[in-house]
């Protein structure tokens, strides 16, 4: 049988200080919910609870919004979204001209938010500017 008991002492500090600290039952149960997402039906299961407030120290509150594999959907897009971001610190001036850059990074930052709702910056607005500007200096060459 799996490990689905409560160790409260393992939890984090601000875990400790949630009031469920003092009432918490004698063991984790699944917690079933739909996903933010595909609206699937998932679990968080009572052993994933068990690592994810005692292992990893997550706030004892924490819930997740996604199914497994929208979840991993958002990291793979993030993932890619990170390293367009740090192409860009390192590359700017090159890559303000490569509208095919451009154009992938605005469509990561585009399939984000569905996802991740609170996913926010400024970038889609700079990369549609950019892109703009580059087709009308493309147009005035003409
Ligand atoms: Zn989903």
């Amino acid at each position: 049988m799996t490990d689905t008991k409560i160790d409260r002492e393992r939890w984090s500090a601000s875990s400790r200080q949630s009031y469920i600290y003092q009432c918490a039952g004698e063991s984790y149960a699944d917690i079933h919910y739909e996903c933010g997402k595909c609206q699937s039906a998932a679990v968080f299961s009572a052993e994933e609870q068990k690592r994810a407030f005692e292992l990893k120290k997550n706030y004892i509150w924490q819930r997740r919004r996604l199914c497994p594999a929208c979840n991993a959907m958002l990291w793979r897009l993030r993932t890619r979204e990170r390293a367009c971001q740090s192409r860009w610190c390192s590359e700017r001036k090159v890559l303000a001209r490569d509208e095919g850059f451009m154009r992938e990074w605005l469509g990561i930052l585009e399939a984000i938010p569905p996802f991740a709702p609170q996913f926010r910056n400024g970038m889609p607005e700079t990369l549609t500017r950019l892109l703009q500007r580059l087709a009308s200096a493309g147009a005035g060459r003409r």
